[in-house]
């Protein structure tokens, strides 16, 4: 890869929006792919019952498959369950297997039951740049998990009708865990998906997320594209499923300003990237 600024500790996000199908787990696995070719090392965490993170990053994830169930009810090591990504160098995923839907049930009775993916995290010994986690779209204690997990919650905002509704009862789930269990959390970055940029309402959804949230939207969107869809059925990627495609393009260059963003460079529309 190109080589981007490592950050000095790993950073955890927790890609989360209570709402499916606004890009979660297209933006968990190509950024994280993205992240890993510019020459960091990255883990996914699948935290979603439904596995679409491990299939699109070509993980087995069949029901014997040691997974992050293992992890979370069973207190196994997270070194026990990860798995490196084929095709990707310094990308590995913790796969979650159809077990992680009893999950949210039988971590109720656990002890410590908010907190154990941040104490699996704390004990993996390899050393990381950036753990991204596929949440469900629920508020439930798999979420809560993680968002005990990461200091940086990273939100998909899909550009269309009722874009931000459902997003307050995220945005006070995350106040909640940071005032009872996680003092360092706060949402890093929004990124909007599936952008299309030809349609009067993408661009009016885009200035309402902009003037709504302001510093945290990436500057890079996401652009509606056929060939990031279909990468997830061949295991794959964009970034390597097809390499020159403006998706595989836009995750990259989103990847660029999360990983400069981390050093402190921010985007300048008059000066480009500026260091502090
Ligand atoms: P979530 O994890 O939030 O439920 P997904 O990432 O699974 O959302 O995305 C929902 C659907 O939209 C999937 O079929 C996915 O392939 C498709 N999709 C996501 N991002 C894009 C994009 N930029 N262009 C085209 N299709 C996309
Ligand atoms: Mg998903």
């Amino acid at each position: 890869g190109e080589g981007l600024p490592r950050p000095e500790e790993t950073r955890v996000m927790v890609v989360a929006n209570q709402k499916g199908g606004v890009g979660k787990t297209t933006t968990t696995v190509n950024l994280a792919a993205s992240l890993a070719l510019h020459g960091g090392r990255v883990l996914v965490i699948d935290l979603d019952p439904q596995g679409n993170a491990s299939t699109a990053l070509g993980i087995d994830h069949h029901a014997e498959v040691p997974s992050i169930y293992d992890v979370l009810v069973e207190s196994k090591p997270l070194s026990e369950v990860v798995q490196p990504v084929p095709d990707v160098e310094g990308l590995f995923c913790a796969p979650a297997t159809i077990d992680l839907a009893g999950a949210e049930i039988e971590l109720v009775s656990l002890v410590a039951r908010e907190s154990r993916l941040q104490k699996a995290i704390d004990a993996y010994e390899q050393p990381l740049d950036y753990v991204l986690i596929d949440c469900p779209p629920s508020l439930g204690l798999l979420t809560v998990n993680a968002l005990v997990a990461g200091a940086e919650v990273l939100i998909p905002i899909q550009c269309e009708y009722y874009a931000l509704e459902g997003l307050g009862q995220l945005l006070r789930n995350v106040e909640l865990v940071r005032g009872h269990l996680n003092p360092s959390l706060h949402v890093s970055t929004i990124l909007l998906t599936m952008y299309d940029g030809r349609t009067r309402l993408a661009s009016q959804v885009a200035d309402e997320v902009r003037n709504h949230f302001g510093e945290e939207v990436l500057r890079t969107s996401i652009p509606r594209s056929v060939r990031i869809s279909e990468a997830p059925s061949y295991g794959q990627t964009v970034l390597t499923y097809d390499p020159g495609s403006s998706g595989a393009l836009s995750y990259l260059e989103a990847a660029r300003e999360l990983a400069l963003r981390g050093v402190g460079i921010r985007y300048d529309e008059h000066q480009g990237y500026v260091s502090p």
